[in-house]
C-alpha cells in the first residue's frame, strides 16, 4: 500500500502545532496535524495558568520576549475569529519588601526592553484599590494592562478545529515512532501507518527532542518541570486580576486568579523531575500552593478547592524558544522547546513557522474559500430564554440537562463528540460537562452513555482520557 503524500506535517497537536496547522490551512497544501494523543491539547497545552503574559517576564533579546509581546497583541484578534474566550483583567506581581521590590523594577526594566505597553509600578495601596482582595502586606507592585486570561484548551481546540473546516487533516492516535529522509521527502512511520512530508514541524512539547533525533538533529533536549494546581470553586473569595507573586528561577510565581469561567486557581509549583508523563499532584505541593495562595490573598477559602491538576512544562536546554529551520535536515522545521509563555506565543510563533517554511521553499498560495472564522458550541447556561427556546425547538437535545453543576445540555455534548470527543475529559475540555462543584459524581455516567450511544462503542471500552484509562473494567451483571 502505498504511503499517503503530504505537503507538510505538523507534529504535536498542543496549542503551538493545533495554531501553527491553522495558520497553514490557508493555503493551498496538504496538510496533517499529527498527536499520538487520541485528542488534541492532551500535553502541556491541557493544564497551565491560562495566562496571556504581558511579556516583561523573558530575557530582553530573546526568541520568546519577542514572541510574546507579538503574540499578546494577536491574541485579541484570534479569540475573536475563533470564538475564544479572552478577559483583559490585567496582571500585578506584588512584593512585600525590599529584595521583592528591587526584582519588581528589575521586570519593569525588562519589559520597557521588551517593548510591553501599559505597565506601570504602583504602591501597595493603589494594587489594593485594583484588586481588593490583596494582601495588607503589599508594599508595591507591577501591574501590567495587558496581562489577560484565555482557555488553553478552549484555544487549542478552536485552532484544530478550524484548521479541518480548512482542509487539514488530523491524524490523532498517532504516535511518530520514526522518520527518515528518502529522495528529499521525510518518510514518517506511525506504528503500522506510514506517511510522507516535504516538510515536518516538530510541536511535540515535551518530546520535542525525541523527535528531532528521529532526523537526526540532536542540537537540544527538552526537560520537563512540572507545575501543580488547586481549582477552587465559584464560591470561593473571588479576585478580580492576575496576581503573581516575584518569579522563581524556576517560574513565574505562583499566581492567584480568576479563570474565564468564573472559578479561581492557585498554581503552579515548579518541580524539576524525569517522568516526561508525571502530572501528579503532591501533598507537599498542595501546602506549598495554600501558603502562598494565602500571603497573596489572606482571605481565600482554601475549603472550596474542588479538584488540584498538574501541567509540565518543556524546559530547553538552549534557555529560549528553539523555532528555526534545522541546520541538520533542512525538511525540519522547529517549534520546540516552547515552555511559558507558549500559551501568549503560540500565534505569533505560528506566523514565524510560516515565514521559515517559505524559507525552506514551501509553495504557499493563498486558498481563495478559506475562512478564519469557527463558532464554540452553543452555550446553553450563557443564552437568554429566547434563545434557549429557539434553540430547543430546532434540537430538543438542548433542554435536557446533564450536568447540573455546569448547565451542559444533551445537545452540546453530542456536539462535542460530532466535533472529536472520545472520552470522558474531551467531552469536559469542550462542554465543561463534569467541571463543576461536583467534577462529574452525577454527570460522569449519562456523559458515558452518550458517548457510548453516539460513537457506537460499548461502556467497557470508554476512557477517561484515551490509551489505558478505562473507566469501566467490566460487566457484573447482563439484562
Ligand atoms: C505549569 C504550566 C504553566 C504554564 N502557564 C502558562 C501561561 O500562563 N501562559 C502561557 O503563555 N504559557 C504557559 N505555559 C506554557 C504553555 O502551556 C506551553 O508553552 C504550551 O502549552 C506548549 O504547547 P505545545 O503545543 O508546544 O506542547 P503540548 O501542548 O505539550 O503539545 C505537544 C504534543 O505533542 C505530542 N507528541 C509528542 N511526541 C509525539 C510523537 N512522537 N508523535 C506524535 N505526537 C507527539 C504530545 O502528545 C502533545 O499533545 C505553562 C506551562 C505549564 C506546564
Amino acid at each position: 500500500m502505498s504511503a499517503t503524500n503530504y505537503d507538510v506535517a505538523v507534529i504535536g497537536a498542543g496549542v503551538v502545532g493545533c495554531a501553527i496547522a491553522r495558520q497553514l490551512s490557508r493555503y493551498q497544501l496538504k496538510l496533517a496535524l499529527i498527536d499520538a494523543a487520541e485528542d488534541v491539547a492532551m500535553g502541556a497545552s491541557r493544564a497551565n495558568s491560562a495566562i496571556v503574559h504581558a511579556g516583561y517576564d523573558c530575557p530582553p533579546g530573546s526568541v520568546e520576549a519577542r514572541l510574546n509581546v507579538k503574540g499578546n497583541a494577536m491574541y485579541d484578534a484570534w479569540c475573536a475569529d475563533l470564538d475564544v474566550p479572552i478577559q483583559r483583567i490585567g496582571s500585578l506581581v506584588i512584593g512585600f519588601d525590599e529584595q521583592d521590590e528591587k526584582v519588581l523594577e528589575e521586570l519593569y526594566d525588562r519589559g520597557i526592553k521588551n517593548g510591553v505597553p501599559g505597565m506601570e509600578l504602583i504602591s501597595g495601596d493603589r494594587a489594593r484599590e485594583i484588586e481588593p482582595s490583596l494582601s495588607g502586606e503589599v508594599t508595591k507592585a507591577l501591574y501590567a494592562a495587558t496581562g489577560a486570561i484565555s482557555c488553553p484548551y478552549q484555544m487549542t481546540i478552536a485552532c484544530a478545529e478550524n484548521a479541518k473546516e480548512n482542509g487539514c487533516e488530523w491524524l490523532l492516535g498517532h504516535p511518530v515512532t520514526e522518520m527518515k529522509v528518502v529522495d528529499g521527502v521525510v518518510e514518517i512511520t506511525m506504528g503500522e501507518e506510514k506517511i510522507t512530508a516535504k516538510h515536518v514541524v516538530n510541536a511535540a512539547g515535551v518530546f520535542a527532542d525525541e523527535v528531532s533525533a528521529m532526523l537526526g538533529d540532536s542540537s537540544f533536549t527538552v526537560s520537563p518541570r512540572k507545575g501543580e494546581y488547586m481549582l477552587l470553586d465559584r464560591t470561593a473569595t473571588s479576585v478580580k486580576t492576575v496576581i503573581f507573586q516575584t518569579p522563581s528561577k524556576l517560574g513565574k510565581g505562583v499566581l492567584v486568579a480568576p479563570t474565564v469561567d468564573g472559578n479561581m486557581f492557585a498554581g503552579p509549583t515548579a518541580v524539576n523531575q524525569t517522568d516526561k508523563l508525571d502530572t501528579s499532584v503532591s501533598q507537599e505541593g498542595i501546602d506549598q500552593l495554600s501558603a502562598l495562595s494565602r500571603k497573596s490573598v489572606p482571605t481565600i477559602n482554601l475549603r472550596s478547592v474542588i479538584t488540584s491538576f498538574a501541567g509540565v512544562r518543556a524546559q530547553p536546554s538552549t534557555g529560549d524558544f528553539i523555532i528555526q529551520i534545522s541546520e541538520v535536515c533542512p525538511q525540519l522545521i522547529q517549534a520546540a522547546g516552547i515552555c511559558s509563555p507558549g500559551l501568549t506565543s503560540a500565534p505569533a510563533i505560528a506566523e514565524e513557522v510560516d515565514s521559515l517554511l517559505r524559507k525552506a521553499g514551501a509553495e504557499l498560495v493563498e486558498k481563495e474559500d478559506y475562512n478564519p472564522i469557527r463558532k464554540a458550541i452553543p452555550e446553553f447556561r450563557h443564552l437568554s430564554n429566547e434563545e434557549r427556546t429557539q434553540l430547543i425547538e430546532k434540537d430538543s437535545r438542548y433542554g435536557r440537562i446533564i450536568c447540573r453543576c455546569e448547565t451542559i445540555t444533551e445537545g452540546e455534548i453530542v456536539e462535542a463528540i460530532r466535533r472529536g470527543a472520545r472520552s470522558l475529559d474531551g467531552v469536559k475540555r469542550r462542554t465543561r460537562a463534569g467541571m463543576g462543584r461536583c467534577q462529574g459524581g452525577f454527570c460522569g455516567p449519562r456523559v458515558m452513555e452518550i458517548l457510548s450511544r453516539e460513537l457506537g462503542i460499548p461502556m467497557t471500552e470508554l476512557t477517561k482520557f484515551g490509551g489505558n484509562s478505562r473507566l469501566l473494567t467490566g460487566v457484573l451483571k447482563e439484562d
